[in-house]
């Protein structure tokens, strides 16, 4: 019983969100032998973003086959079935505790559960248009993306028929095709930036293909209408994003898609008072995607926005077998040998992870980043302290997608003394 005379459950492993993250990490954490596995998802089904993403393009490098989103969910929702895995739906984490206590809600009231360890598997939201400074009044007829994605593909429902889509996210692609194919007229694309937060493979399939123009550089300057939306400006911006006085040009539309970027869900971690990164907005983690905490690991987009599920599902196989570890040990092993710090520069804007401690590596270790602007011919370059180790020659390297170096511990453990890893960008 708790302090306040409520019953404690316990488990070993709680996975917080039952979307594509959350179900790869039960599974493999099954694999691993955790016997005891209880998957907390807010939502009525387990699947989590996928659920809304009818559109193909899934599972390409995981099953070799391009599948939809729900068809990629279902497949992970299988095996977490067969393995007798409980995902308890409708239930919302509202707080965890350092020693893995979580507070949870749902109709039937609060409860809470004592874990051995614990997945994080939050996902992430989409940038609110509150969060954006545009001029006008609120009316109706402006929605996130992901909003209008859910409307459109679960809900039924028609959003609108003349669409302006601010920011080239790939939400904001996929919605862009998406509004086209139910009749819709998308008149522009308009991204802030010089270069398009997307994949490659979206502004083509999604925009070209349609002939949807996109923008860049551009941003929306005022919103028209009081009750509805009925226009909006459109104006240039210079290399500071300021608009540029003269560029102004009026669309008329019914509806304003907001797709400017996603935010890693991560309230419960910051409440949790595991430290923070900056730049990706999830959890600092180690190699073994452990946060500081210990027994708390992350993976999917609560730890770091990411442009393919494959890798998703494959990032959180580790953080499965991690806990593992983690539980069947009682002691997190790889706080033993100081932490390698990883840094990023040149270009690159982060890693995932953090930080490496070398005994505690599988044999190879993929390192994910992305990279801060749009870049032509460069080598990306790992550094041992100041001893260049490795360079790669990239044709394209995109901020819409996300890159990777692999780090071998046989290679890690020759370099004893190396404090320091940096990832950089050169010519
Ligand atoms: C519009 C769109 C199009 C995409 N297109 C592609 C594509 O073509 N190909 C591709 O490979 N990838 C695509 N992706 C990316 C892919 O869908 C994501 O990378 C993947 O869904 C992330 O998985 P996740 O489990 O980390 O997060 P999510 O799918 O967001 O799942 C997180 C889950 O956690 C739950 N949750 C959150 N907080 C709590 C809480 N406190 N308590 C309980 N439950 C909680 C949520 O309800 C949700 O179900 C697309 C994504 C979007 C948004």
């Amino acid at each position: 019983m708790s302090a306040n005379n409520l019953p404690i459950e316990k488990h070993e492993l709680v996975i917080v969100g039952g979307g594509p993250a959350g179900l790869a990490a039960a599974a493999s954490a099954r694999e691993s032998g955790v016997r005891d596995i209880l998957i907390i998802e807010r939502d009525s089904q387990p699947g989590g973003i996928l659920n809304q993403c009818i559109h193909n393009g899934f599972g390409l490098h995981t099953f070799g086959e391009e599948l939809t989103g729900p068809e990629y969910a279902a497949r992970y929702i299988r095996r977490v079935q067969e393995e007798n895995i409980p995902c308890r739906l409708g239930t919302i984490v509202t707080d965890i505790s350092r020693d893995r206590r979580i507070t949870c809600i749902s109709r039937e009231g609060v409860s809470l559960i004592d874990a051995g360890a614990v997945i994080l598997a939050m996902g992430c939201r989409e940038r609110p248009r509150g969060a954006l400074s545009i001029p006008g009044y609120r009316p109706a007829g402006i929605y996130t993306a992901g909003t209008a994605q859910r409307l459109m593909n679960i809900e039924g429902k028609k959003i609108g028929k003349e669409v302006v889509i601010l920011g080239s996210g790939d939400i904001g692609l996929i919605m862009a095709r998406r509004m086209t194919l139910e009749g819709a007229h998308v008149s522009a694309v308009a991204e802030l930036m010089s270069y398009s937060g997307g994949l490659k493979r979206n502004i083509v399939q999604c925009l070209q293909d349609y002939g949807i123009p996109l923008l860049l550089s551009h941003t929306v300057t005022n919103i028209h209408g009081r009750d509805h939306i009925e226009g909006v400006t459109i104006q240039e911006v210079d290399e500071h994003r300021s608009p540029i006085p003269g560029t102004e040009k009026y669309y008329p539309c019914d509806t304003l898609l907001l797709s400017c970027g996603l935010l890693p869900e991560n309230e419960l971690s910051r409440a949790a008072g595991i430290t923070m990164n900056r730049v990706t907005g999830g959890p600092d983690v180690d190699e073994s995607l452990s946060t500081d905490i210990p027994g708390v690991f992350a993976c999917g987009n609560v730890l770091h926005v990411h442009d393919l599920v494959d890798y998703v599902s494959e990032e959180a196989a580790r953080a499965g077998r991690s806990a593992a570890r983690f539980l069947s040990s009682g002691q997190d092993l790889e706080k033993d040998t100081a932490a390698v710090v990883l840094k990023a520069e040149g270009g690159v804007r982060y890693t995932v992870p953090q930080y490496i401690h070398p005994s505690g590596m599988d044999d190879k270790l993929t390192v994910r980043f992305r990279v801060d602007n749009n870049y032509r011919d460069r080598y990306v370059s790992v550094y041992f302290g100041s001893e260049r180790i490795s360079r790669q020659k990239k044709r394209v390297l995109a901020p819409g997608e996300m890159e990777q170096v692999v780090l071998t511990k046989e290679k890690l453990l020759s370099y004893p003394d190396t404090k320091e890893i940096t990832i950089k960008l050169e010519d």
